[in-house]
């Protein structure tokens, strides 16, 4: 695809003409062990089409019949939601034609949703800490999901160049919950970040309420991001274009930008904005152009009439409603507050996808001050290195415990700490079992480390002479060359005691 790049207006002057209207549509993937309509399983990672039946493949003669706890879980994200549920409501057809749906339609929910409206409160981060913005919601509804096709022998794995295209009906099936949002006003230059926060809040909330694993990565949670542009908050909405299946917290910031900077480009050459579907390009940063969207009538919904109507009873909901579990927000001003950090810290907290091993490491405990040190420091870092999230490294956060503990208790020192975590990271096995291998101890022995030092001396002599001299200063040269010489494996506190002392000077 050899497209002209789009033009694109720089970001500052693109939301100095021009104000952001979005909607963000959010699928989340129940985690119930079978599918909505069938009792198929429901694990990933399956050999393809193992998991299918002749319910979810769309067989002649079979009938469908809904999972309670796809119900179940729906109505509890509704109710986190602060949405009215609906007393009686129905499953429709959406009609049409595309082999990632063997029935040809998607059973789903169209006008009778089970939950119509409520509101999410987000926290949008800023140079000056977090910001509120409540996110009104149109609805959140059930369906379920289609079958995940592959293009086989292009260059790119899109159907365009390829020779074959395969298709796995695992996923047909699986519980979705479709949470779509009202258009989101207001936020202006912040709404890249308005649209990554909220995204973050709902898998937030998601995962708190143990329906869904919401790994984006897995599709697990997927957005479809809507962004249109009008000259002014009194005008009517611009057109929106809608870009599917975004599939990380970062690339729904990105998606965002590119869009505005991309329709301001349109518009400011005085060109109209297309109504489409757009595909979002992890690797280059892109949108381009999908299908031009459908009406709804292409869809030719009607009420499936292989189901009955849901009328979830007032008692059903209120006992669903006693199952809520503490809200992400109110975790967060818990756990703030223990830990008393600002709402700075708190924010580079949640940002770096801390916040749940850092409990646990304070949990296990591990000093609060130290945890956050360790997962924010040293592990993020790594974490950055290698593309993953902080919560995905290779360590336990009892092991951040441990290193933790040994430090305090002055069986290591931060260096040799550091060295340990390097181990468990490497797959060493336990801090314990890499203290063991790689022989990190501190070394302790005071006749050891004098011997050290009269040996740094006698490399260093014209400096020995200077702190003997009262330039005290001078000395970090000296214990420098004793950490070096015993590997980090020295206090370097007490070394420098030591050498004080020898040089008969005070520090
Ligand atoms: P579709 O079926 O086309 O995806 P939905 O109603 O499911 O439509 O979702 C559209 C999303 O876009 C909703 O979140 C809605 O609030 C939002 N939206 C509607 N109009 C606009 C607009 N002009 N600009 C930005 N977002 C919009
Ligand atoms: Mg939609
Ligand atoms: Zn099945």
């Amino acid at each position: 695809m050899s497209a002209q790049p789009d033009a694109l207006l720089p970001f500052a002057d693109a939301v100095a003409t021009f104000d952001p209207v979005l909607g963000l549509e959010v699928h989340v993937e129940l985690g119930t062990a079978t599918k909505m309509f069938c009792g198929c399983p429901t694990g990933f990672g399956a050999p393809p089409n193992t998991q299918t039946c002749p319910t979810c493949l769309g067989l002649p003669g079979s009938l469908p019949v809904v999972n309670r706890v796809a119900v179940e879980s729906a109505i509890r994200i509704g109710l986190a939601l602060h949405s009215d549920i609906a007393p009686w409501c129905r499953f429709a057809r959406k009609n049409y034609f595309y082999p990632d749906m063997p029935k040809n339609y998607q059973v789903s929910q169209y006008d009778e949703p089970i939950a119509v409206g409520g509101w999410l409160d987000v926290d949008v981060p800023t140079p000056d800490g977090p910001r509120r913005v409540r996110v009104e919601i149109e609805r959140a509804h059930m369906e379920e999901d289609t079958g995940k096709t592959t293009h086989q022998g292009g260059e790119t794995g899109r159907i365009h160049g390829a020779d074959y295209s395969l298709v796995d009906y695992n996923r047909a099936g699986i519980p979705l919950i479709e949470i779509v949002t009202k258009p989101i006003e207001g936020t202006g230059a912040s709404a890249p970040e308005v649209a990554r926060a909220y995204v973050a809040e709902l898998r937030a909330l998601v995962r708190a309420l143990g329906v869904s694993d919401a790994h984006m990565h897995q599709g697990s949670l997927r957005c479809d991001v809507n962004v249109s542009l009008r000259r002014g908050p009194d005008q009517p909405y611009g057109t929106r274009s809608e870009t599917k299946n975004v599939n990380s917290l970062r690339s729904t910031e990105r998606a965002v930008r590119y869009e505005i900077q991309r329709q301001a480009a349109v518009l400011a050459g005085g060109g109209r904005v297309v109504q489409e579907t757009r595909h979002w390009h992890e690797d280059t940063g892109l949108t381009t152009p999908g299908r031009s969207k459908e009406q709804a009538e292409d869809y030719r919904y009607f009420p499936e009439p292989d189901l009955v109507p849901l009328a979830p009873s007032d008692e059903w909901v209120a006992q669903l409603r006693r199952t809520l579990p503490e809200m992400p927000a109110a975790r967060r001003r818990r756990l703030q507050a223990d830990w008393a950090v600002s709402d700075f810290e708190m924010q580079s907290i949640v940002n770096a996808g801390a916040l749940d091993p850092i409990e646990a490491t304070v949990a296990d405990g591990a000093d609060p001050a130290a945890a956050r040190k360790w997962w924010l420091g040293e592990l993020a870092r790594v974490a950055n290195e290698r593309g993953v999230e902080v919560g995905e490294l290779p360590i336990f956060p009892a092991d951040v415990a441990r290193v933790v503990a040994l430090v305090e208790s002055g069986a290591l020192t931060d260096t040799l700490a550091r060295r340990v975590v390097d181990g468990v990271l490497a797959g060493e096995g336990s801090p314990d079992d890499v203290v063991a291998a790689r022989g990190l101890k501190v070394v302790d022995d005071d006749a050891a480390l004098l011997a050290a030092i009269d040996e740094a001396l006698a490399a260093n002599a014209e400096v020995a002479e200077k702190i003997r001299g009262g330039k005290v200063q001078a000395a970090g040269v000296v214990v420098g060359a004793v950490m070096k010489a015993t590997r980090g494996q020295a206090d370097a506190a007490r070394v420098r005691e030591l050498l004080l002392a020898r040089l008969g000077v005070s520090g």
